[in-house]
């Protein structure tokens, strides 16, 4: 059994596939406490599902991009499980993971959304840099920067481990802590191979709005 905090019908907010319609799966419980989360709720709340029955509920869906999150969904490690039988089932399926548990179990079919957590998240010591050696060219890496020394770190991570050689790379801002203009001139200064991103379904809608 899987506790399962919400399935939703939306657009995907984040990612390159950014914009699309997606099924999401946010799984209950995390390992983390970012100092800037937004899915609180997540951490505790939810009912228990079984793999089954989380796929009949997909299904009425017409959709074929599925996501799973959290909260962290590798936290339950039944959700390896889940991903598998939905690649199985002919979904195309990501996960966004915060970067601290293992990805290797991952069926490689799935794309991995990683995030290797900044200095302002507080949680930047959970980082677990063993993962980025299991990185595949469909996977994308997330940093969430929230100030100049998040900026400046990120870079280097990047260049430590040559990251841009690997997969995509995503920059955000942290909502209402750094200016985009700031990020995306930071960005543009540097030439910097990343892809910018905002969190479309927090501009779509109200911010707090859960189950979009
Ligand atoms: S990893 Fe995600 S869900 Fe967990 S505390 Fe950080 S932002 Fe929140």
């Amino acid at each position: 059994m899987l506790k399962v905090n919400e399935i939703y019908y939306s657009v995907q907010g984040e990612s390159s596939k950014a914009g699309l319609p997606c099924i999401f799966i946010r799984l209950t419980y995390c390992n983390l406490r970012c100092t800037y989360c937004d899915t609180e709720y997540a951490f505790y709340e939810g009912k228990d599902y079984s793999i089954e029955e989380i796929i009949s509920e997909i299904k009425k869906y017409n959709c074929n991009l599925v996501e799973v999150t959290g909260g962290e969904p590798l936290v339950q490690t039944e959700s390896v499980q889940l991903m598998k039988q939905l690649c199985d089932d002919g979904y195309e399926v990501m996960i966004e993971t915060g970067g601290s548990l293992p990805i290797e179990q991952i069926d490689k079919r799935v794309s991995v959304i990683m995030d290797l957590k900044c200095p302002s998240s507080k949680m930047m010591k959970k980082n677990r840099y063993e993962n980025i050696k299991h990185l595949k060219t469909i996977d994308e890496v997330k940093f969430v920067i929230g100030s100049q020394e998040d900026y400046e770190w990120s870079k280097n991570i990047i260049k430590e481990y040559e990251l841009n050689k690997k997969c995509q790379l995503l920059f955000s801002v942290v909502f209402n802590s750094l200016e985009p203009v700031t990020l995306v001139n930071w960005i543009l200064e540097d030439d910097l191979p990343v892809r910018f991103q905002l969190q479309m379904h927090k501009i779509i809608w109200d911010p707090t709005k859960k189950g979009v």
